[in-house]
């Protein structure tokens, strides 16, 4: 985890440092060293969240897209009592998880269920083969009438089929933590499978990272990223994640790197 409470705090891990765990209450650790990025770890071994992954930079670094407030909410079911830290939770009430290790297709179903509103980040690096079968997949999409939307006929040969079956946005990034230098590198961009509504194709659009980053911020996503009709079948809605329309709440500051907040007066 990036965040524990010290003091009342949300505070990074650094050397030493011993604070409170947000979502169980029991004690963290920082651990910090040269191999893996500074994190807390529960003191005991039981991990409090089973849904928690070790965190990669890849999590890392896709998290510090978004404002500190909204990273690791712990987020408690009102009738139940389960609790479990979401990676990102905008203000507009979107969940967004980071998914670097293979998921059991039952796993990801009960967090789909549990966050309700929700999108998919997945690392598709992880595997040497994801993006050689990626690129393969590619030449069989078709066009639709909406620039940046295609229909795949065959999923399953683009995408692991873990992730076929989701009733969230599923959104693949090929690129990881490495930087492309060539900016026509098909990597660059981020690829949303939306969940398929009938048997027959499914739908993808191709998002840049920085649209992806500033519509979650604004609220517009999935509402300017809307799929196009196909006419032979039924159209997939996405009203399970269309959010409310909002003022922006933060910036792209160039300089700092990162989204700040806007200050109204
Ligand atoms: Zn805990």
């Amino acid at each position: 985890m990036k965040f524990a409470f010290v003091d009342g705090n949300r505070t990074e891990a650094t050397n030493g440092a011993r604070g409170v765990c947000p979502s169980c209450g029991s004690e963290l650790i920082a651990k910090c060293g040269e191999v893996k990025i500074n994190h807390w770890a529960h003191k005991s071994i039981r991990n409090c969240d089973p849904w928690l992954e070790s965190e990669t930079e890849w999590h890392r670094s896709w998290k510090n897209n978004f404002p500190d407030d909204w990273q690791e909410i712990a987020l408690p079911d009102e009738q139940t009592g389960e609790k479990h830290i979401a990676d990102v939770r905008t203000i507009h009430g979107l969940v967004i998880e980071f998914q670097h290790s293979r998921i059991d297709p039952q796993e990801r179903c009960s967090r789909e269920k549990f966050y309700k509103r929700m999108v998919w980040v997945v690392n598709g690096t992880r595997l040497k083969r994801d993006y050689p079968r990626f690129l393969k997949g590619k030449q069989n999409w078709r066009r639709t009438s909406k620039q940046g939307y295609f229909f795949v006929d065959f999923p399953d040969e683009c995408f692991p089929t873990t992730w076929l079956g989701s009733s969230a946005p599923v959104i693949f990034d090929f690129r990881g933590t490495e930087s492309i230098d060539d900016q026509y590198d098909l990597r660059n961009n981020l690829y949303c499978l939306f969940p398929r509504q009938n048997k027959r194709e499914a739908i993808l659009a191709i998002i840049s990272r920085e649209s992806f980053i500033s519509s979650a911020i604004n609220g517009e996503l999935f509402r300017k990223h809307h799929e196009p009709q196909n006419q032979n079948a039924k159209a997939p809605t996405q009203n399970n994640i269309i959010v409310r329309r909002r003022e922006p709440t933060h910036y792209y500051d160039p300089r700092k790197g990162r989204f700040v907040k806007i200050w109204r007066f």
